[in-house]
């Protein structure tokens, strides 16, 4: 019996490593060894106990990158040895749905959901299976730790695909973690002429500017974030505020203020309180507010595919981006470290389970 050793989580902070059999690809599947996993924000929302999930313990790491290991039946096109991307498992469509129909599985109805059982991806553990439809060859340059930031790159795809054009556009981004950071380099090159990026500490918010994530950056704990993005959109506001924080604070109604007339404010940020925004000024400027929620086709083009070609074509700067390692028996301080981002530095945390 073939062993591989993967991480539960128990709810909170309470992770364990153990050891168990390596699964068996089914078929139209892919059996891969997990190469980088990235720690996301909503990986965290559970390790903080503000979302807990019914049926602990369960695995988890839905950005991913990997070499393939073994095929299932019926797989074609994919073979042992391949460097891939994974396109996470919670997001596969039931296919039959209206949203599924229109191309847009994210917002399925019964998003995650295969032969009646609910599926995730498990980035952190040594192996892991993934229906061939969601894995997909990494171009020569595209390192495994790059390939992992896709699933960030692609939520900035999506989020652009739906605003109206940025090309030329002064835009704003609110936050400084890795949806911030992928996302500004994504709108660079879709053509933005200047991404003013606001965060609430210096550190992040310099790494920004030198990823080339941003042109300019606000430190919002040492100037008013609304004014300065007034003063560089030369007092009108931006065509376009991504708000990239969620959580407990304000943050729609303040990129309602820093978007000009007519603009919009797209929400990517998983907020954890109801936000109060101000009607009356939203209705004046007549500024859309629309949510960009995950990923996944446009026009027919799959948004993962589209981030992973941009990183091949070497359009992104992903390395900046990814700040620490950890082994998988070190799973525990991975994520106290991408939980801690002000003491750590951290930006995205990545976990290597063969380290
Ligand atoms: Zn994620
Ligand atoms: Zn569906």
């Amino acid at each position: 019996m073939a062993i591989m050793k993967t991480a539960y989580f128990y709810g909170g902070s309470d992770i364990r490593v153990v050891e168990e059999e390596i699964p068996k690809p089914g078929a139209g599947e892919v059996l891969f060894r997990v190469m980088s996993a990235g720690v996301c924000g909503s990986d965290l929302h559970n390790y903080r106990g503000h979302r807990t999930r019914e049926g602990a313990p369960w695995q988890q790491g839905h950005e991913l990158s990997g070499e393939i290991a073994a095929v299932g039946e019926g797989v074609d096109g994919l073979e042992v040895g391949m460097r891939v991307g994974i396109e996470a498992e919670h997001l596969l469509g039931c296919g039959t749905c209206r949203p599924c129909l229109d191309g847009q599985y994210h917002i399925c109805l019964n998003r995650g959901i295969r032969h009646g059982v609910r599926q995730s991806s498990h980035g952190f553990s040594q192996y892991d299976v993934c229906v061939a439809e969601n894995v997909v060859p990494l171009p020569d340059r595209v390192s495994f730790d790059a390939a992992a930031l896709v699933d960030c790159y692609a939520c900035g795809v999506h989020a652009t695909n739906r605003v109206p054009d940025v090309d030329g556009q002064t835009v704003a981004i609110i936050g400084a973690g890795a949806i911030a950071l992928t996302l500004g380099q994504v709108l660079k090159s879709r053509g933005a002429e200047r991404v003013v990026l606001v965060g609430t500490r210096k550190h992040p918010v310099e790494v920004a500017v030198s990823a080339g994530s941003a042109d300019v950056g606000v430190v919002s704990s040492e100037s008013d974030p609304v004014r300065a993005v007034l003063a560089v959109s030369g007092g009108e506001g931006v065509g376009v505020t991504f708000e990239t924080v969620g959580g407990q604070n304000q943050l729609i109604q303040q990129a309602v203020e820093m978007t000009r007339r007519g603009g919009v404010v797209s929400v990517l940020g998983l907020f954890t309180k109801p936000q109060t925004i101000d009607p009356a000024l939203a209705m004046e400027k007549e500024v859309a507010i629309q949510w960009s929620n995950s990923f996944s086709s446009w026009n027919g083009r799959s948004e993962f595919g589209e981030a992973l070609e941009l990183l091949g074509a070497g359009k992104l700067n992903p390395e900046p981006i990814v700040t620490h390692h950890f082994g998988i028996d070190d799973i525990a301080k991975a994520f106290a470290t991408a939980d801690d981002k002000r003491s750590s530095g951290a930006i995205r945390v990545v976990v290597k389970p063969w380290e």
